[in-house]
């Protein structure tokens, strides 16, 4: 398998994998979407709310903040392998909590920046997500017990906001055929033609997306779209929880252990049927 990187940037990243087949690619997409596990907040106890939201529609609120979790700073249970029986303690949970009041004059907005973690190495992705706002003499109080969970069990804790991959496009156009009625230019909306001196050539191949729009657009039949059967693009954005790297090594590892389980529990059934048998 090769790897040939076409952007990167601190949240968001695409690239080109060499010699592997489709289902591989969705089996590294479907593991990074709901097996990656990250910490968000899972329980919010409301002390006092006198903001127009109900408490419900804020503890919603508060599940959908991306929470960024420092793994050397700080090494938490799953909850349901935890000593504490899934109930939380500092093992498996941690605690932050919120408290903001507007007096009779003022309004304010809460902020997800209000959130104070009580253990280090949490804190909210971004201090400016608005909460709720609060109108003159109005006051907010909460408890919020935040776990690390997996999206398989909410989508609220998928590490991705975005996550896909494609085949590997080849869009080419026949000079010969084409008589520059710039159509394939104006109908495709990812930019992959562009007009260059007297003719039309492709720019932006990778950007295409193999909808063929272009081919139905051009009357002369001069755009053929093909692809390498043995290139795969694969895309991602990131909610910002974890490192780009990080986040692909974790997907990896966690394949590696659901192969490794899947061998052993071969291995054990073949040496049980031999044994059953003789
Ligand atoms: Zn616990």
């Amino acid at each position: 398998m090769d790897i040939e990187l076409i952007e990167l940037f601190p949240n968001s990243t695409k690239f080109v994998l060499t010699d592997i087949t489709l289902a591989f690619a969705n089996t590294i997409r479907r593991i990074t979407l709901a097996e990656v596990p990250t910490l968000i907040i899972e329980d919010v106890y409301v002390l006092k709310n006198t903001s127009p939201l109900f408490d419900e529609f804020i503890a919603h609120r508060l599940g959908l903040v991306p929470l960024k979790y420092d793994e050397d700073i700080l090494e938490l249970n799953f909850r349901e392998d935890c000593d504490c029986g899934g109930i939380g303690c500092n093992l498996c949970t941690v605690t932050l909590t919120l408290s903001k009041e507007t007096d009779d004059q003022t309004t304010s907005i809460v902020y997800s920046g209000d959130l104070i973690s009580l253990q280090s190495g949490v804190k909210p992705i971004s201090d400016n997500i608005p909460i709720v706002k609060l109108g003159p003499n109005q006051s907010l109080e909460l408890e919020c017990m935040a776990q690390l969970g997996r999206g398989k069990e909410h989508a609220k804790w998928q590490p991705v906001s975005a996550i896909a991959y494609q085949e590997f496009p080849i869009p080419e156009i026949d000079q010969e055929k084409c008589n520059n009625c710039l159509a394939c230019i104006d109908i495709c909306y990812r930019g992959v033609f562009q007009k260059v001196g007297n003719s039309v050539k492709v720019v932006n191949p990778l950007r295409c997306t193999i909808c063929k729009h272009c081919k139905s657009a051009c009357e002369p039949g001069a755009i053929t779209i093909g692809y390498d059967a043995s290139k795969t693009i694969f895309s991602f954005e990131t909610n910002g929880g974890q490192e780009i790297s990080s986040l692909l090594v974790n997907a990896g590892e966690i394949l590696i252990a659901k192969i490794e389980e899947f061998k052993n529990e071969l291995e054990t059934t073949i040496i049980e049927e031999k044994e059953k048998s003789e």
